[in-house]
């Protein structure tokens, strides 16, 4: 087991302190090189300063905290809101030697006595915890006996109301300062929204600390988007194609769309789980317990499945409809490519889905001006799904940060939209709207302006206005394409209390008048085949037999120790091995991913699987 024997931190010097780091690194979890700021922000708090980490999805958050954890004398306290992510945490910490328990609420009387106890004698080096049971009298009196070497608050962002993993109790979390002026704090997030960031300095009175800001990228994720046309057909076709047998999360609108969804894939060959809150509790958690321990698993689900992901090898995230906002598309694409392999951010949309999200947000609680704020969000993502640069660069620079190149990884840079003039069809588009009253949906705008006489225009009359007829030039597609670039632009919006009828905006009146043009993008309309390599391939090379026996061999060991495959090694760590082929102990422990414990327990093991595929057969 792996012990904090750092007696005091003060007695060494930065520089002395970086090694040691570097030390933990490697032995522990059997990493090389730090990645980003981890290192700097380990040195930070392991010297007892107080820190805010913004880092992506994948970035390594855990490290920066878990580190320091080891160096400094005393246990870390570690806040964290779901008990499924304690329980990941800790099992992983465990498979690496590594003094770790948590405390909640699923633990019976015995296993509460054992962590209490292993406080008392100074025998954990992190503590898990969940807010609510920190702040209870017990807990907090069992800290006053123990040495604390600091606080790690992970998910901050639970602390900002905004948010959408708001979590009352971590407001309370701001005593901890209070009570423990001299321990250091570090808070951790993969929020990219700044609202939200400084929300939680404030919440958590993290005045003082000091701030680690990371690029927002997640370089693995290929983002692809299209229009729906026949959305299970096309979903099925990207997971057969790019994405058989991975994992992979597919979002729905509803719960309903979900089980259908869900059965469906099933009955075309592909292992799927549904997963929304109108499912019994039991059954929730049955299906993430499969999801999480299985390779090839694709997960159905309303956003409720969200937080407690944090699973490394999700190979894609597919959406049926559209997200609310970008900042809600970031956060549920960024749960594909954790371990930073090749992961795709799939979606398909409509103008369907603006209407009911817009009735769905009518409908709500929320007050005026948070309505008006949210549809503006939503149009702000009908506008990413439309645009036509590059999409990683619209994605950054929708949180603040500006960069010069295209991507090169994306489906607009790979296949770039063309755009085309269209001044005079806009206008006639927008007139279109005016003359029929503001209040009618796009199928019946589009069969006006072809001039269609069928029982619904005859009835109200729309044969007379002066845009009958009037758009006969383009097909029905293009005059709906029209339509929702025009909503995306912000010239229309779409209103809940006609049910998804139009209304001219301020902004479409220089348009109409003549006093500005308008270029659109011309749109897409046979399957996407993109020419990128196929992520799966990229995965094992050409070893595919090689990779399946080193994949069986770490399914058995997890069976053995109840644990998720990926805790016993990455999938990363695998092609490290099948790359590097050690052939010894020695070269094995060189492989990134595989430290000291794991090393001692699994290293024979797959040193022998090895033996038998020599490089030739690569
Ligand atoms: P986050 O919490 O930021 O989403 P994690 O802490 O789960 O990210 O780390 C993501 C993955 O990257 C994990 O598999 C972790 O072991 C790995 N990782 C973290 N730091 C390093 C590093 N310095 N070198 C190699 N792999 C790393
Ligand atoms: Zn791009």
């Amino acid at each position: 087991m792996y012990t904090a024997v750092f007696p005091d931190h003060q007695f060494y010097f930065w520089g002395a302190m970086s090694d040691r780091a570097r030390d933990i690194l490697a032995d522990v979890f059997g990493y090389t090189t730090f990645r980003g700021q981890q290192e700097g922000i380990i040195d930070h708090v392991a010297q007892g300063g107080d820190a805010l980490v913004l880092m992506p999805t994948g970035g390594g958050k855990s490290l920066c905290y878990q580190i320091p954890a080891l160096m400094r004398a005393g246990t870390a306290i570690v806040i964290s809101p779901l008990i499924a992510l304690m329980q990941d945490q800790v099992g992983a910490m465990n498979l690496l030697g590594v003094r770790a328990a948590a405390l909640h609420s699923g633990l019976d009387r015995e296993e509460q006595m054992q962590v209490h106890n292993g406080l008392m004698r100074g025998e954990i080096d992190l503590l898990y915890v969940s807010p609510e049971r920190l702040m209870t009298h017990r807990t907090l009196e069992l800290l006053e006996h123990i040495q604390i070497s600091l606080f790690a608050i992970d998910e901050a962002h639970c602390v900002s109301q905004w948010g959408h993993d708001f979590r009352p109790e971590y407001l309370q979390l701001s005593i901890l300062h209070e009570r423990y002026p001299q321990v250091p704090r570090i808070a951790l997030t993969a929020t990219a929204d700044q609202r939200t960031r400084t929300e939680i300095a404030e919440r958590l009175n993290l005045g003082q600390a000091r701030w680690f800001v990371s690029s927002f990228d997640r370089p693995n994720i290929f983002y692809r988007l299209a229009q729906k046309r026949n959305a299970k057909k096309q979903l099925l076709d990207f997971i057969l194609k790019d994405h058989a047998g991975q994992s992979g999360i597919v979002y729905c609108l509803s719960r309903k769309k979900v089980d259908e969804l869900a059965a469906w894939l099933q009955r075309h060959g592909v292992e799927a789980l549904p997963y929304h809150a109108g499912l019994d509790a039991e059954v929730r958690q049955y299906n993430q317990q499969r999801f999480q321990t299985t390779e090839n698993m694709v997960m159905v689900a309303t956003i409720a499945f969200g937080m407690g992901v944090d699973k490394p090898d999700v190979r894609f995230v597919a959406h049926m409809d559209m997200p609310r906002s970008i900042e809600a598309y970031y956060q549920e694409t960024g749960r594909a490519g954790r371990d930073g392999l090749p992961a795709t951010a799939w979606l398909v949309y409509g103008l369907q889905d603006v209407i009911i999200l817009g009735q769905m947000l009518a409908q709500s609680n929320m007050d005026q001006n948070m309505q008006h704020l949210e549809r503006q969000r939503l149009t702000a993502m009908l506008g990413f799904c439309e645009m036509s640069g590059c999409r990683r660069q619209e994605l950054l620079s929708y949180f603040g940060e500006e960069r010069e190149e295209t991507c090169g990884h994306c489906d607009l840079c790979v296949e770039p939209v063309s755009s085309w003039d269209a001044t005079e069809e806009a206008r006639k588009a927008l007139s279109n709207v005016y003359r029929t009253g503001q209040r009618y949906g796009v199928t019946h705008l589009v069969d006006v302006l072809l001039g269609k006489s069928n029982k619904r225009v005859k009835a109200l009359g729309h044969e007379s206005v002066s845009t009958f007829g009037l758009g006969k030039e383009l097909s029905q597609p293009l005059w709906r394409s029209v339509y929702r670039q025009l909503v995306a632009r912000g010239y229309v919006t779409v209103t809940s209390e006609t049910h998804g009828g139009l209304l001219l905006t301020e902004k479409s009146r220089k348009l109409l008048r003549g006093e500005e043009r308008l270029e659109l993008r011309r749109d897409r309309y046979e399957v996407q085949e993109l020419n990128t390599a196929r992520p799966e391939q990229k995965l094992y090379g050409d070893n595919a037999e090689l990779w399946e026996e080193l994949r069986a061999l770490r399914l058995k060991l997890a069976r053995e120790r109840e644990v998720p495959p990926f805790q016993v090694f990455s999938d990363a760590t695998l092609r490290g091995m099948m790359a590097q082929r050690p052939s010894t102990l020695d070269e094995m422990h060189q492989v990134s991913g595989v430290g000291q414990f794991k090393l001692d327990n699994y290293g024979e093991a797959f040193l022998e699987v090895l033996s038998r595929h020599t490089p030739e057969d690569a």
